[in-house]
């Protein structure tokens, strides 16, 4: 079975003896887990043998050799990659809580993610994919895992209403500015923000502020001298007038933000417009995803988080009770401002509701192997 994710084998359902396949990254041969039926399951990763483990079954059960006899997430599931990084970085963070007043969130840190529940899901086409299903998060702010699951959840939260903004707006426009200023020393991240914040109600009251709706994160980056550099992303949303009466040149943006900051220099402002992708003039839908992945990306890039245990201490204070996201105009009545609470489902993954005992894949987390690694349930 020449593929790379998992599959149900239709002639095996047919006869009644529902077994999941999994084929083999690393290697070159099969590996696969049984399911619900009696028969052996077999699993492999790094090598290019065959590790077989039993599953509900009481067939014979195969031992693997120590290095050949856990499966990987992301090797059956290579979409669920990114747990890896984000998991791993989690793993740094931490280990810099360490020993600190911030050991707490360390703690949390540490529990957060430990094991993923997913079920496998049939696609229309018959394929067979894994949905995260059930997992515990730690929701500090600094956790790596916790920050890329909630933009994840606010990307869907916008998505969901993309459909309701369009049929009440069906001429909008939209636009990507980032608004600076001059970087801060992080002892003053948090005084800074609320001048921003600030400077950001007056820009948005004044009378040529042409969006009619908008959304807005802070992202805060580490400059190699320690000090912290703050700045907004925003995605406004426009009437297509916008383009024809009320334009605002970049030299127009840059002036109205320092202004707004009441500042003497020229801070760096930069705005685009969100267009459709070429060959698809009418759809917006592309260019409104990629623009609303630069605005919620993330609050702080996780290769700043790990990078310096002072810097991630002092961080954590100043970020202390401060606001990642904003909704604002029209916007806000379609669109959840409040900080999500759940950050299994989305619309890619919707709850599934009760799953059988054996559609249900867990796997658990291997700090050393930096892999998330499946955990047979019956066994262990
Ligand atoms: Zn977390």
């Amino acid at each position: 079975m020449p593929v790379n994710h998992i599959t149900r084998n239709r002639d095996f359902l047919l006869s009644g003896n529902h077994d999941i396949y999994i084929s083999c990254c690393h290697g070159s041969s099969i590996a696969a887990v049984g399911c619900h039926g009696s028969s052996i399951a077999a699993v492999g990763c790094h090598g290019s043998s065959i590790a077989a483990v039993g599953c509900h079954g009481n067939s014979a059960t195969a031992v693997a050799s120590a290095s050949k006899d856990e499966i990987c997430l992301s090797t059956i599931s290579p979409k669920d990659k990114p747990w890896n990084v984000h998991r791993a970085n989690s793993d740094r963070v931490k280990s810099l809580y360490e020993s600190t007043e911030l050991e707490r969130y360390g703690n949390r840190i540490r529990d957060c993610a430990q094991m993923l529940q997913f079920a496998a899901v049939e696609s229309d086409e018959g394929s067979l994919g894994l949905k995260l299903r059930t997992a515990h998060f730690c929701r500090v702010r600094t956790c790596p895992v916790c920050q890329w699951r909630r933009s994840m959840k606010w990307r869907a939260r916008f998505f969901k209403a993309i459909p309701k903004i369009l049929e009440a707006y069906p001429n909008a426009r939209f636009l990507l500015l980032t608004l600076t200023q001059r970087n801060c020393e992080l002892t003053d991240l948090k005084a800074t923000l609320s001048t921003m914040n600030q400077a950001w109600k007056r820009l948005s009251e004044r009378q040529q502020f042409p969006a009619i709706g908008w959304i807005k994160s802070v992202e805060v980056t580490r400059s190699l001298d320690g000090t912290a550099h703050p700045h907004f992303h925003a995605l406004l949303m426009v009437k297509p007038s916008y383009f024809k009466k009320n334009y605002l040149s970049q030299a127009t943006w840059t002036e109205l933000w320092a202004k707004s900051l009441r500042i003497d220099y020229t801070p760096i402002v930069d705005v685009r417009v969100v267009k459709p992708r070429p060959g698809h003039e009418g759809e917006l839908g592309a260019g409104l995803s990629a623009a609303l992945l630069e605005t919620l990306k993330y609050g702080v890039k996780e290769s700043d988080l790990v990078s310096d245990r002072d810097w991630l201490v002092e961080l954590t204070k100043q970020l202390h009770k401060t606001r990642a996201v904003a909704v604002g105009g029209v916007l806000r009545d379609l669109i959840r401002e409040d900080d999500p609470e759940d950050l299994i489902h989305d619309e890619d993954n919707p709850d599934l509701g009760e799953t059988e005992e054996a559609d249900k894949f867990h796997f658990g987390w291997r700090e050393r192997l930096e892999e998330y690694v499946y955990v047979d349930r019956e066994t262990c």
